[in-house]
């Protein structure tokens, strides 16, 4: 594939993603990590901690903590998944690749490969056709995210990833329980990428983003300082915010502008 030189990080990644939707596609986007396994020929056991391996006699294997509750397990399960798909990639070559990128130091190898894994389990539980669907129902923004945990079946948290990885926008994002605790929040983009909200603190009763008393449908905008846990600085922008009946969650992002004209998307601030 890379005739005169190695691949740089960037292009194994693209790689392996190309790689892991191509599997997906050839297997119906099934999200069920155990049929995906029996059809790659992957021993799907249980055990005491979650891991991938293959046997001295070749035997690819992961193991699967049953402890783990079941929402988690499936996401789990197609992580351990992709560190087989990631060895298996290009006969080989992208495992090879990536190492000899890192030789010096196999601590970062293991973690590049595990951030790609990541990333190809989130694809694997939210294929691209779905993230699509979700975006042209609502449009780039807190409602797309609900939509797309809701028909995946992945948590909010995933989904929060998935939908804003997936552009190249600026956000600060954070979602709220319905007590008022930030439950996770997540900085993305070359400004706001670097200023992490924080997360496992109670926003004040009065608070804006608090569910309490929260519209229960549709989508707030409005404009507001972005709630930094350890940092007094004032940042403010336009925020789009929503709460999911279901939850009781509300969920907001903080940005300056939306990804791109588009003519589903509707204005931040019509
Ligand atoms: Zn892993």
């Amino acid at each position: 594939m890379w005739d005169d030189r190695d691949p740089d990080f960037a292009e194994i990644r693209a790689a392996f993603l190309e790689a892991v939707d191509e599997f997906h596609r050839r297997h119906g986007y099934s999200r069920n990590f155990r049929r995906l396994a029996a059809e790659l020929g992957v021993t799907v056991k249980e055990g005491e901690v979650n891991k991938a391996f293959t046997t001295p006699e070749g035997e690819r294997v992961i193991l699967i903590d049953p402890r783990e509750p079941r929402a988690r397990l499936a996401f789990t399960g197609l992580h351990e998944l992709a560190h087989h798909l990631f060895q298996m990639a290009l006969d080989g070559e992208l495992d090879g690749y990536l190492r000899s990128l890192f030789f010096k130091n196999r601590a970062l190898a293991t973690q590049a490969e595990e951030n790609l894994c990541f990333e190809a389990a989130a694809r694997l539980m939210m294929p691209g056709h779905l993230l699509e669907a979700s975006l042209q129902a609502h449009g780039y923004g807190p409602l797309a995210v609900f939509h797309l945990a809701r028909h995946s079946g992945a948590s909010h948290q995933a989904a929060l990833r998935r939908v804003v990885q997936e552009h190249e926008t600026d956000v600060h994002a954070v979602l709220v329980a319905p007590n008022g605790k930030v439950l996770y929040s997540l900085a993305h983009g070359p400004r706001r990428g670097r200023n992490s909200v924080g997360s496992g603190f109670v926003l004040p009763r009065a608070h804006p983003l608090h569910p309490q008393g929260f519209p229960s449908e549709g989508t707030v905008t409005f404009e507001d300082r972005v709630p930094f846990k350890r940092s007094s600085a004032v940042w403010r922008s336009k925020v789009v915010a929503a709460r999911e009946a279901a939850s009781g969650r509300v969920l907001a992002f903080y940005l300056d502008r939306l990804p791109r004209a588009s003519p589903d998307q509707p204005g931040l601030f019509p």
